[in-house]
């Protein structure tokens, strides 16, 4: 297959990988250089940062003066490789021919791919909308274009909800969006919700042949635990199935559990984690609701032991699940530049939910699969990008969406 990649989104590709922005460090580095390199074309950008200004989103428009028009959108921090089994330095950003076909006589042919941690997930889209950034403003479309790369998508999607406000405080009203995760080029209109909590039960410590007098706080623990598993069974067994999705239901699961110092002590304390991944026509809110209500209804007997037990919920993230249609204008639209008539569902959580809760159309579009996102050996091949770049470069060139 033959395809034309620019020697120069390649190389800043390359330059966004080799900057370690992995969620739990600061995000600046590759900021300052995305702010800079527009800043270079004239193009102002505005930063909004975290409560200790060691993160920020960038947002700039590109064709000041024109109606607002489509987001590119992608988060900037990466998550890390602690543990993973690399055959490459994480940060290299090697290119690398990786043999391919020979099957029943075919010929043998190398597939170029960059190799590095947020290959795919996702700093070549937005590497690759930075190299061609002279095209959005040399465009004659009516619509300006809006770069818009967030920080900590990957801890529970908290920068892009400080962008979009800033973005309405700002009275920018965008018509549509494209996030571009990896999807292999094919637009994704949905995808499930992810929701995660952490819930702390006290309970009333005793020696242990005194139980009577205590509140075991694992075994008030483990019913909530237990109500949680029920849930998922009931969705597993009564939910409408939603075809598209590997598992085509919603899930829940508690992922840690600690409690208990010895045999000998009725626990006073106990924690654990859970989340629901909820369908795009299911609401997790109202099953984080009900196991709340489970939980209280729990509390009203452990209350009368000792009045401070109970249970305490705190949220770990909240990342809305993403809907929309294949007629949609902005799917239409992704499908046109990607030369595509599929659509797709994917089994991640993106901003895309959260961009359309704020009233934008939007579709989920990138280079590289999923299957190497959060992987060892991380890579998109130069034939994802060179596609990816075709895709913005079309984008450029768009003068309407329909
Ligand atoms: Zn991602």
């Amino acid at each position: 297959m033959s395809y034309v990649l620019s020697t120069r989104s390649l190389e800043l590709a390359q330059t966004l990988v080799r900057m370690n922005t992995v969620s739990a460090n600061s995000n600046l580095e590759l900021i300052d250089f995305a702010r800079d390199h527009l800043a270079g074309l004239g193009v102002r950008s505005r930063l909004t940062y975290n409560a200790d200004k060691t993160k920020a989103n960038l947002f700039a428009t590109l064709g000041a003066g024109k109606k607002a028009g489509v987001i590119v959108s992608g988060h900037t921090d990466t998550v890390p490789w602690d543990g993973q089994d690399w055959s490459v330095d994480p940060l290299s950003a090697t290119v690398q021919d990786w043999p391919q076909g020979g099957h029943d006589g075919e010929a043998v042919h190398a597939e170029p791919r960059l190799y590095g941690r947020g290959s795919a997930d996702m700093k070549s889209f937005i590497a690759i909308a930075l190299a061609n950034a002279e095209r959005f403003l040399e465009s004659e479309s009516p619509f300006a274009v809006h770069f818009a790369f967030s920080y900590d998508e990957e801890v529970g999607c908290f920068g892009v909800k400080e962008m979009i406000a800033d973005m309405k405080d700002q009275g920018i009203k965008p018509l549509a969006c494209i996030v571009g995760e990896p999807t292999l080029m094919v637009p994704a209109i949905a995808h499930k919700g992810v929701y995660r909590y952490r819930c702390c039960v006290r309970g009333k410590e005793a020696h242990s042949s005194l139980t009577p007098q205590s509140v075991n706080a694992i075994e008030m623990a483990a019913r909530v635990v237990g109500k949680l598993r029920d849930m998922a069974e009931g969705f597993e067994r009564d939910e409408p199935r939603y075809a598209g999705f590997d598992v085509p239901f919603s899930t829940a699961s508690v992922g840690q559990f600690h409690g208990g110092i010895a045999d000998n002590v009725v626990p006073r304390d106990a924690e654990f984690r859970y989340e629901f991944r909820d369908l795009p026509t299911a609401d997790a809110q109202q099953m984080q609701k009900e196991l709340r209500g489970y939980a209280s209804r729990i509390e009203a007997g452990m209350k009368k032991v000792a009045p401070d037990a109970g249970f305490s919920f705190e949220t770990i993230c909240e990342i809305p699940s993403f809907l929309t249609t294949a007629e949609d204008p902005v799917t239409r639209l992704a499908q046109r530049l990607a030369n595509e008539s599929r659509t797709t569902l994917v089994a991640f959580g993106t901003e895309a939910g959260i961009f359309k809760n704020a009233g934008i159309p939007t579709v989920v579009c990138g280079p590289g699969s999923i299957n190497q996102a959060h992987q060892p050996d991380e890579y998109v091949t130069l034939e994802q990008l060179a596609r990816c770049e075709q895709f913005l470069r079309g984008l450029a060139a768009t003068k309407e969406i329909r």
